[in-house]
């Protein structure tokens, strides 16, 4: 991580001075056995504010998040080779097993959403009723939601644009109105944004709330962990089909090993990677499946999540 000369302050360079701790990567290694309350994979949108609620809880967290930790002082030079290498998973070439089509997702600390675009909204009324109708999600309706989106709303600074739109964005709304389209502007999860359109590359200003300026320095100032280029590799389970532990290893840049492997044992496992890695894990650590036995015997209880 470089060191910042300019006037806009970098608040993981002033939260690593603090004592943060975090291992990995150029920092130390993690010691080869830890313990905590909840284990997260990853640090982006899911992880970040879980691990935040957790550690205000007063329960020990520890992050584990395979890519590495930049700040708004690597993000200055807007160079897009250098983005693209540290802060995307595949160095931003993931794609479809056909190669037909380009999937962007985030490796760095504050994951997608240290690069993502900042529109903000909440989750459409026709998903939640999907998710109720296909999976049985009954609780999630827009007015048992409402309080969690209000509160992250408030937490991620989510409000209107504070500039009209530039010409671009005038003219596909202009189309949108003419051809009777519902179209209306976004709201975004900005603080005092100076508008240079390159969210995509890490916000040099730190403007953008993502998680790598908002709640996962918040955990690490209670106390959180965070394994920093270290891939959690499997989950171990034990007879009863209950997590044991999860296992991880430090990795280079390009996702090669790097030194020993670390054990971390926990009272519960958050998996925070993402929707195509959790299932990459999840397969690794042939994680029994806890919908199987609804299909068999409906009177079943699903074994996995559980606490220990
Ligand atoms: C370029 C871009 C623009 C976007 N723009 C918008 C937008 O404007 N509005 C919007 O709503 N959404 C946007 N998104 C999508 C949004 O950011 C994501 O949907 C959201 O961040 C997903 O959250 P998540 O917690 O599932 O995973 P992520 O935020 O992607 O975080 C997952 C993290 O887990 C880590 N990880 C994965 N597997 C492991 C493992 N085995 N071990 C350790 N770490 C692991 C990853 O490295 C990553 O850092 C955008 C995404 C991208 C990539
Ligand atoms: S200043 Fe605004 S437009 Fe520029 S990267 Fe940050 S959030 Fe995005």
């Amino acid at each position: 991580m470089s060191s910042s000369n300019s006037s806009i302050p970098d608040p993981i360079l002033e939260g690593l001075q603090r004592g943060w701790k975090v291992f990995g990567g150029a920092r130390a290694a993690a010691p080869a056995e830890l313990e905590c309350d909840v284990a997260i994979v990853g640090s982006g949108a899911g992880a970040g504010i879980t691990a935040e609620l957790l550690t205000r809880a007063g329960l020990r967290v520890v992050l584990v998040e395979e890519g590495p930790l930049r700040s708004s002082s690597d993000f200055k030079p807007q160079r897009e080779d250098k983005a693209y290498a540290n802060l995307y998973q595949e160095a931003a070439g993931r794609k479809t097993a056909d190669q037909g089509m380009n999937i962007l997702q985030g490796r760095c600390v504050g994951g997608s959403t240290t690069i993502n675009w900042t529109g903000s909204f909440r989750t459409p009324k026709d998903a939640l009723e999907t998710w109720a109708r296909e999976f049985g999600l009954n609780e999630f309706t827009e007015s048992q939601m409402a309080p969690w989106f209000e509160q992250v709303e408030r937490r991620l600074n989510i409000g209107e644009w504070q500039t009209s739109p530039n010409e671009n964005n005038a003219v596909l709304k202009r189309g949108a109105d003419k051809l009777g389209i519902p179209a209306f502007v976004v709201q975004r999860n900005v603080k005092g944004c100076w508008n240079l359109g390159s969210c995509g590359m890490g916000c040099p200003t730190n403007a953008k709330q993502s998680m790598l300026v908002t709640t996962i320095p918040a955990a690490l100032d209670r106390g959180a962990q965070l394994l920093v280029q270290t891939r959690a590799q499997q989950l171990e389970f034990g007879k009863d089909g209950l997590v044991q532990a999860l296992l991880c290893q430090p990795i280079e840049l390009n996702g090669t090993p790097a030194g020993a492997p670390v054990r971390i044992r926990a009272r519960h496992y958050v998996l925070g990677g993402g929707a195509i890695n959790n299932p990459g894990l999840l397969l690794r650590s042939k994680a029994p499946d806890p919908h199987a036995c609804w299909a068999s015997a409906p009177s079943c209880t699903p074994r996995w999540p559980a606490a220990r």
